[in-house]
């Protein structure tokens, strides 16, 4: 677009100057042209004299005396008027007297000629004194006989005198040269001359002018006598064809022109535009890659970029640096409680607490939901560090405003240094990450540095985790469901099993299940094992019709919607249908996240399934509270079992009893080991019993191998133990 009005700007360019160029040769023509016309102007006036003053009659009439006037007037004088436009005729006797004359077509005195002396007398003498024809002119015309003519001054006005004289043609009548009768010419610049000459040769305008006249872009040429003297200035238009042409075109030349002109402006600007919002968007795009948006402090990305720039100083410089690595503890919880927008309002909050507390060149981040990480650079030292560890602690214990309500968390801080644990950033983060979740397992709201040995439990952690996996992904050979048998105090009947995980690791044989289930819920693997678990337990279940089947659920697995799904599904395969399904959930489980884990024992019931709270009386909530929730069983914990030993501990199971079977709940009591225990269970009304003194966890083979024994002696084992 550009480039088109370049073009255009340079065609207009040409054009001005082709029409400029055009007008100078113009200008040129028409002098040369000026110059022609003069001096045709003054060969036009000698040939018309040639036409009478070439003639032998004349040269008879007028040696004459008396002249015949009436013959002059005719083919000398008045005749001129009329054929030539010629002004004035004087005729000069060979003594150079004025012998007739004629002004403005009438005949005069002679002596009119005084008034032309001035002029005619200079050309008179030049004219004797040649004696030989000479042409005046230039004209390609020869002239029939010699003469003279000039410009000068007559009567005040500016005239053409043309002197002739008056000789034989058929040279016949011998004349000495120099004593002719001379035949003298008058022609006045006026309107009417220059009109004539204007019209004859294409010069507009043309008049005369005592002065050069430049205004109103005339041209003019100056008109001198042979003297050299100026007797004035012809006058005329000059014919500019280029300036005519630029005339025609520049209006529509200069609309072309605005138009492309404001169409490149607006294009330009366009443009521009375009590439500003580009740039802006481009920054926007940078600052938000490298950015988080909620609390205006660098994301994952750039905090990873300036570790590895601080650290390449550290490495040159060999100074000190700190990475903390902080966690927000129950931080979940008020985003859960009070709303997501308070959540973010906190996590706000925290950011601007957190650059508070460190120095301007220390660099603040947010890595995750609720993890911040710091760089510290060239710290004095440890304590140095672990002040500012402190301050943060201590910063975030302080309770935060969120819209009107107070919101208490705290900070868990890992530490790594460098270069003392290392010097690179993948190393160091992994650091100082193994130490916050090290702060975290020591009951939160600490700091703790990293020190080798976390290191040690962190890769037997990982081992674990790989182990699981592959575990998990080879389940029916590495993992076994085993089933403790559940009898009834009633009866003495097996009324129920419980689900309880077994592990054979290919190297360390038989890994108990509390391990197991720990390490999937921190590896994320819980809700596979949890699958796994639920549908083995279901298949396994389908041998026992009369069988009600309890599976350990953790609560991760309740906090995900997905569960509760998982359930419908296995209910739905009808492998078991709901009455015959317990979910075991702990009660410190139920504590930790009671209304996720509320809502789902509600969906659970809703389908018909029952829920027991396992070791009860470990945790600290109270029966009352319990009632909140969708329970319909208490599982007396193994420890409260094993201290009926105790009157005080017998006193505080019966309580447990007497409480729950006030609230509706039914009652199993866990590890029952001794007749003893079995006996007071039953005599405070327990109504069911778990433990080594009936069965211990056995392959589901062996349940059904059970059943079938009971069926047989009426009552099995169970009920012999009972003392049914
Ligand atoms: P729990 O649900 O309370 O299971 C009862 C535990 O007590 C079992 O240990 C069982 O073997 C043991 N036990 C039963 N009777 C007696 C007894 O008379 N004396 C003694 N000393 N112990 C007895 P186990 O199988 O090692 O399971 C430990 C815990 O692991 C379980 O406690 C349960 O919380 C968890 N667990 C087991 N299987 C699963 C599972 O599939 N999923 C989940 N989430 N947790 C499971
Ligand atoms: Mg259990
Ligand atoms: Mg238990």
């Amino acid at each position: 677009m550009l480039a088109a009005f370049c073009l255009l700007v340079l065609i207009l360019g040409l054009l001005f100057w082709s029409g400029k160029e055009a007008d100078r040769i113009a200008r040129h023509r028409d002098r040369a042209l000026v110059a022609l016309v003069l001096s045709q102007m003054v060969d036009r006036v000698g040939h018309a004299q040639e036409s009478s003053t070439v003639w032998d009659d004349a040269v008879l009439q007028v040696r004459r005396r008396p002249l015949d006037m009436g013959w002059i007037d005719q083919n000398l004088g008045i005749w001129f008027q009329n054929y030539a436009g010629i002004d004035e005729i004087y005729i000069l006797d060979p003594q150079n007297r004025p012998v007739y004359a004629m002004r403005d077509g009438r005949r005069a005195k002679p002596e009119a000629f005084i008034a032309v002396e001035g002029v005619a007398d200079r050309l008179v003498a030049a004219l004797r004194k040649s004696g030989k024809p000479v042409g005046r002119g230039q004209s390609d015309v020869a002239m029939l006989s010699a003469g003279r003519a000039d410009f000068g001054i007559v009567r005040g006005r500016p005239a053409l005198v043309s002197v002739k004289p008056i000789v034989s043609d058929s040279g016949r009548i011998p004349q000495k040269p120099g004593t002719e009768a001379l035949h003298v010419a008058v022609e006045y610049l006026d309107a009417e001359f220059f009109g004539r000459i204007g019209s004859q040769f294409g010069l507009a305008d043309a008049h005369y002018a005592i002065a050069p006249d430049t205004l109103r872009g005339q041209r003019s040429v100056g008109m001198q006598d042979h003297q050299g003297h100026t007797i004035g200035y012809l006058h005329w238009r000059p014919f500019a064809p280029g300036s005519q042409v630029i005339a025609a075109l520049a209006p529509v030349l200069l609309v072309v022109l605005l138009l492309t002109g404001a169409l490149v402006y607006l294009l330009a600007s366009r443009l521009a535009r375009r590439t500003h919002d580009l740039e802006d968007s481009r920054r926007h795009a940078q600052h938000r890659a490298t950015h988080d948006e909620l609390t205006g402090l660098g994301n994952r990305s750039m905090f990873e970029q300036r570790l590895d720039e601080a650290l390449a100083r550290a490495r040159r410089h060999k100074t000190l640096l700190a990475l903390l690595y902080i966690d927000l503890d129950r931080f979940k919880q008020v985003n859960d409680t009070l709303g997501h927008p308070a959540g973010d309002a906190l996590i706000r909050q925290v950011a601007r607490r957190l650059l508070a507390e460190v120095r301007i060149y220390d660099f603040v981040a947010r890595v995750g939901g609720d993890e911040f990480a710091i760089i510290v650079g060239e710290p004095e030292n440890r304590h140095a560090v672990e002040r500012i560890c402190a301050r943060i602690v201590a910063e975030v214990e302080r309770p935060f405003d969120l819209a009107g309500s107070q919101a208490f968390i705290g900070a868990s801080i890992g530490v790594a240094l460098a270069p003392l644990h290392g010097l690179d950033r993948t190393e160091l983060t992994r650091k100082a990450d193994i130490a916050l979740y090290r702060a975290k397992t020591e009951g939160r709201s600490r700091y703790r540095f990293f020190t080798p040995d976390l290191d040690v439990d962190v890769q037997a952690r990982e081992e674990t985790y790989r182990d699981l996996r592959q575990a998990l992904a080879d389940c029916d050979r590495q993992l076994a469901l085993h089933y403790q048998p559940i009898y009834t105090l009633e009866t003495g009947h097996m009324v129920g099993v419980e689900a309880l995980l077994r592990w054979y690791h290919p190297e360390h044989g038989l890994m108990p299940p509390a391990d197991l289930v720990r390490s999937a819920e921190e590896s994320g693997l819980i809700e596979v094992l949890g699958d796994w678990v639920l549908h083995r337990a279901v298949q396994d279940a389908r041998a026992w019709p009369t069988l009600r089947v309890a599976v350990n659920v953790s609560p991760l697995q309740l906090r995900s919607r997905k569960f509760v799904d998982t359930v419908r599904q296995v209910l739905a395969s009808g492998a078991i249908t709901a009455d015959r399904l317990e979910v075991e959930l702990t009660e410190t489980a139920l504590m930790a996240a009671p209304d996720e884990v509320g809502h789902c024992l509600a969906a659970l019931r809703g389908l018909g399934v029952a829920c027991a709270l396992d070791d009860f009386g470990t945790g600290y909530s109270s029966l009352s509270h319990i009632r909140d929730f969708a329970v319909d069983r208490v599982k007396i914990d193994r420890s409260f079992v094993n201290a009926i030993d105790t009157k005080a501990g017998a006193a505080l199971v019966e309580a447990i009893v007497n409480l729950a079977r006030a609230n509706g709940l039914r009652l199993t009591a866990e590890g029952v080991e001794k007749p003893e225990q079995q006996a007071f269970l039953r005599r405070v009304g327990c109504h069911e019993v778990q433990g080594f003194l009936l069965s211990k966890p056995i392959p589901a083979d062996s349940i059904t191998q059970l059943l079938q024994d009971d069926v047989d002696h009426d009552a099995g084992p169970g009920a012999a133990a009972l003392g049914l």
